[in-house]
């Protein structure tokens, strides 16, 4: 799977339900501490598929780079 030019950033709502970490087919997402999901902006490719199950609507698709 190519790489996109963007990576998935998971907002301060994530309430934690884990769909986009089963989602991901990469596994590039895993729950820190139990409350919120983090991205690795490495292994993601930019697929989109978490950002669009996610149940809060709080997976931004974010361009590389462009991230500040
Ligand atoms: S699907 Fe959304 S609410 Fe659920 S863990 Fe992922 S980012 Fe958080
Ligand atoms: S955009 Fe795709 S590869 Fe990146 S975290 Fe979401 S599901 Fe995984």
């Amino acid at each position: 799977m190519a790489k996109s030019k963007k990576y998935a950033r998971v907002g301060r709502e994530c309430v934690a339900c884990g769909s986009c970490l089963k989602a991901c087919p990469r596994g590039a997402v895993r729950i820190v501490s139990g409350v919120i999901a983090r991205v690795d902006q490495e292994i993601c490719v930019g697929c989109g598929k978490c950002a669009r199950l996610c149940p809060a609507d709080v997976i931004t698709m974010v361009e590389r780079g462009d991230e500040k």
